[in-house]
């Protein structure tokens, strides 16, 4: 925790108590700002209180006489209906921001440097590698924001020090002043709709992470979709320079990287390339477009390629994301928990081969009927679950399957058939295509029950430790 000095003397409403709001509310007060705390829960509010937080109702704060309200990026701004402090707020004319605005502020005035992430998907591991890459070559640099800790929990700013931070497109909205050295846009797609009403504003509010850069900035800007191609074309007027990133085709100019070799390319002249399909944690299409920005923004901040090469091969993933977790020989362990849905777990058979792939739990609507044309990458399938009969079913004579209840049968099934079968590059994976909650609290439970499960196995070398939480998140 550290002082917020930018609004020293000003007045703050804070609304939203949970963990980002109280750090706040601690590093505005700390810097010499009158700061009213609240939230619509009661609890919340007698907690922060026995705290000795700063709380007032305010259904009774006069708002004209305030310089901010700090919202916390949960509370709806525009959709489905402004909160309440929004419309008090709007009506006081005073600006609506997050704590990640003052936070950026304070960044500044230090002169420490941002690179922002955000886009649909791919924002946690692009912040992740992109911090890793920058620690391991010996920057000073801190990951946190949207993934991890709250920005006022983070180390305070200080000249040099580079700020890798995921933000949501909720934290963009309260950010008016957002200028990011670099700024990263991996790929749009619908997504948040409830909350940003149309794509055409969920795109304006990710567009705002390049709008305000200028000579010096470096805006990285996926263009493999149309939103995000036109997003890429509009910042090019900002006088930042802007890098296009794409994994389907090869660029003239700009980051590409469409068969797993990412080359850097300005005005046709190849600059760098480096082979990202040995990279253990980048498998699959979807990472190589990560990998492709995290290059960017670490050349941006003067990091060399072989550097940037050496850090990703050691990248160990996130927790419960396509997560190699250990080896038998030369079958690996993949924990793909956070894959709740077919069109997650999809990711994951693309990226494999031989797989034997446990899944089940709470079916989603169209349960794995998408997933049927990457069956012929499974080698065979393990159910567990509520699932596991109707999925059975859906598999029908299309692969050999084995209803196994529970993990760890699926999983000592798993190695006894790989180790059987002898055939190279086995993945014994986990990518359950369901919700988990009629065997675990959530998909964080089930991913460690996956690891300690394939920990206590004959013959297996974790890769992780055997405590999932012990690795980085
Ligand atoms: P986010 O933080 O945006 O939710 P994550 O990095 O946590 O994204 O990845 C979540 C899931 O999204 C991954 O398990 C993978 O299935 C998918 N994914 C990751 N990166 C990308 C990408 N660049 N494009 C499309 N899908 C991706």
């Amino acid at each position: 925790m550290f002082p917020a000095t930018t609004y020293k003397g000003k007045r703050l409403a804070v609304f939203g108590l949970a963990r980002s709001g109280t750090a706040c509310i601690e590093a505005l007060r700390l810097g010499g700002a009158e700061v009213h705390g609240w939230d619509d829960s009661a609890p919340a509010v007698e907690k922060a209180r026995a705290a000795g937080l700063p709380v007032s109702d305010l259904h009774a704060l006069d708002f004209r006489g305030l310089d901010a309200l700090v919202l916390s990026p949960g509370v709806p701004l525009t959709h489905p209906d402004p909160h309440w402090t929004v419309l008090k707020a709007r009506h006081a004319g005073i600006e609506v921001i997050g704590d990640t605005e003052i936070f950026a502020r304070e960044a500044a005035a230090a002169g420490a440097r941002m690179v922002a992430i955000t886009g649909t998907n791919g924002k946690s591991t692009t912040t992740a590698l992109t911090g890793h890459v920058l620690l391991e070559a010996g920057l000073d640099a801190e990951v946190g924001g949207n993934i991890g800790k709250a920005v006022f929990l983070l180390r305070q700013p200080v000249r040099g020090r580079v700020y890798v931070l995921e933000l949501s497109s909720f934290q963009i909205d309260l950010m008016p002043g957002l200028r990011p050295d670099v700024g990263i846009l991996t790929n749009l797609t619908p997504d948040h709709l409830d909350r940003h009403g149309t794509m055409d504003n969920y795109a304006a509010v990710k567009a705002r992470m390049f709008a305000r850069q200028g000579s010096g900035d470096t805006a990285l800007c996926g263009i493999d979709d149309d939103w995000c191609a036109a997003i890429a074309r509009r910042a090019s007027a900002t006088g930042a320079d802007v890098r296009a990133v794409s994994v389907t085709g090869s660029l003239a100019d700009g980051i590409s990287a469409p068969d797993g070799v990412l080359q850097d390319r300005r005005n046709g002249a190849l600059l760098a390339e480096i082979d990202l399909r040995p990279m253990p944690a980048l498998k699959g299409r979807h990472n190589w477009q990560n990998a492709c920005m995290a290059y960017g923004a670490a050349r941006a901040l003067g990091v060399g390629t072989e550097a940037i090469a050496a850090a990703m091969l050691r990248f160990p993933g996130l927790v419960h994301r396509m997560q190699q977790v250990a080896r038998a020989g030369r079958i690996a362990f993949v924990n793909d928990s956070k894959a709740t849905n077919a069109d997650a777990a999809e990711k994951a058979l693309s990226s494999f081969e031989n797989i034997y792939w446990i899944l089940g739990g709470i079916p989603k609507s169209g349960g794995i009927e998408p997933l049927r044309p990457l069956f012929g990458r499974v080698a065979r399938a393990y159910l567990i679950g509520q699932a596991a009969e109707g999925f059975a079913a859906t598999i029908g004579a299309s692969l050999p399957t084995e209803i196994c209840g529970t993990l760890d049968r699926a999983v000592a099934a798993a190695l006894r058939d790989a180790t059987s079968d002898g055939r190279p590059g086995a993945v014994v994976l986990l990518s359950p295509a369901c919700a988990s909650f009629d065997q675990y609290p959530n998909f964080e439970v089930r991913g460690d029950a996956f690891v300690r499960a394939v920990s206590q196995l004959p013959g297996v070398e974790m890769t992780i430790p055997g405590d999932a939480h012990a690795a980085r998140t």
